[in-house]
């Protein structure tokens, strides 16, 4: 029989991305991942300063609520020389926030914006940053396993490209030119923080989901 993991989210594309990257896991388990959406989940406000504790409080939430296995992320971009930041309040680093209503293009735009001029005296070898994804599942039994994954590289003086959101067009990945916004879905989605992170979710899903009672 079918059984239905919750992820804690209202965004269709996440849900699409954790769908192909736990494939292999959905067939093997017979799962089926639907969104927050899907089971009416709560709205849970990120109160936490770190990614897993945001995580951590979204996935027990969504459990609880519907008694089914939860996965929440939280995620953001640290950058070195600013100590973490803008870190998990990278959605609003500039005050205001998509969620709040104004445009998500705009709101990125702001919040990158201002990073690049705090950044605007440091100089290249000092201008380190990674991506930073925490993955938390929660089980209805109380049980939560928490994972985190990343991806380095460094914040560019300019944005360039057009693909991505948020902090991709100033966010070149080690070893490489381009940015992000540079990169296809595909080709982003082999090296993130989210991708790692979801990736690295796989066993633990395993472990926590094999002999669970089908509901
Ligand atoms: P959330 O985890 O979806 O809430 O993302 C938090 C914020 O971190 C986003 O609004 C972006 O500003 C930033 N962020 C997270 N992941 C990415 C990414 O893959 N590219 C660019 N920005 C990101």
């Amino acid at each position: 029989m079918t059984r239905r993991v919750v992820l804690a989210t209202r965004n269709e594309h996440k849900v699409h991305e954790l769908r192909q990257i736990l494939a292999g896991l959905v067939d093997e388990l017979d799962l089926e991942i639907v969104s927050a959406a899907e089971v009416d989940g709560p709205e849970v406000p990120e109160t936490e300063v770190t990614f897993v504790g945001n995580a951590q409080l979204k996935a027990v939430a969504l459990a609880e609520a519907t008694g089914l296995p939860s996965v929440a992320d939280d995620s953001g971009l640290a950058v070195e020389v600013l100590g973490g930041s803008p870190g998990v309040f990278s959605a609003r680093w500039s005050g205001s926030h998509a969620g709040d209503g104004a445009p998500r293009a705009d709101v990125d735009r702001a919040n990158l914006s201002l990073l690049l001029e705090q950044v605007a005296d440091v100089p290249d070898e000092h201008r380190a940053a990674a991506f930073v994804c925490a993955a938390v599942v929660a089980m209805p039994d109380g049980r939560v396993e928490a994972v985190e994954g990343r991806v380095e590289g460094a914040v560019v003086r300019a944005p360039r490209g057009t693909n991505g959101f948020g902090y991709d067009p100033v966010f070149v990945p080690t070893g490489d030119s381009r940015t992000l916004a540079e990169y296809t879905d595909v080709e982003k989605n082999e090296i993130s923080h989210r991708g790692n992170a979801f990736r690295a979710l796989e066993p633990v899903l395993r472990d926590l989901l094999r002999g669970e009672p089908t509901a």
